[in-house]
């Protein structure tokens, strides 16, 4: 079973990310959490050069093939290969990252950016989405751990990646799940597992 935990800058995804994989290990599974990018030996070279702030001078088809091959190569050596023998997989970011940051926010075509993900990791879509959604205000006063890389990109673009992960869960709400990140963590995870405790086979 396969989970993406996607939002915006400062929507709490990792404290979710921890808080749901304790709760599915408590019911005995194998729960391998990671996160994108620099999941792989490959993708933290790729993250550095993609979150270095001087590398703003990147192109933006350049920066969205880098993401590509970081999920090329997470999806290859991490998440196929835990799925294949059964851990349930909890991914801090995936293909709608892409969509929302590189095709809304960078205005680079989302179909095109999304085209580029499905080859990257040649189809594999989780089997659940799981959106957290904060308004800006929100974000930028959890969003302490790094400042300058929000205030890197304009509201105007993190306005566009906010709507861009909406859009996406509008057009595909079975696999989506759109929680109201921002009330206090125990309540979304309380959302987030009421909600996994229908769909998981556990
Ligand atoms: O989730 P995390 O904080 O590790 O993400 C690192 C940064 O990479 C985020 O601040 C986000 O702005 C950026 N990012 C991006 N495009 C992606 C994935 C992440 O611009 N596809």
């Amino acid at each position: 079973f396969f989970i993406a935990l996607e939002g915006g800058d400062g929507a709490g995804k990792s404290t979710q990310v921890e808080a749901l994989a304790e709760w599915i290990r408590g019911k005995g599974h194998e729960v391998v959490v990671t996160r994108e990018p620099g999941a792989t030996p490959l993708g933290r070279r790729l993250r550095t050069i993609l979150l270095d702030v001087s590398s703003s001078g990147l192109s933006d088809r350049a920066e969205a093939l880098l993401y590509a091959a970081d999920r090329a190569e997470h999806v290859e050596s991490v998440i196929r290969p835990a799925l294949a023998r059964g851990a349930v997989v909890i991914s801090d970011r995936y293909t709608d990252s892409s969509v929302a940051y590189q095709g809304a926010g960078r205005q680079l075509s989302a179909a095109e950016v999304a085209r580029i993900s499905r080859w990257a990791t040649d189809g594999l879509v989780p089997d659940l989405t799981i959106l957290l959604d904060v308004s800006p205000e929100t974000a930028r006063e959890r969003f302490t751990e790094a400042p300058d890389r929000l205030e890197s990109e304009s509201a105007e673009f993190h306005a566009r990646v906010r709507a861009g992960f909406l859009t996406l869960a509008a057009a595909d709400p079975t696999r989506y799940l759109v929680i109201d990140a921002g009330r206090d963590p125990e309540t979304v995870t309380t959302s987030a597992r009421h909600h996994l405790d229908r769909l998981l086979p556990l």
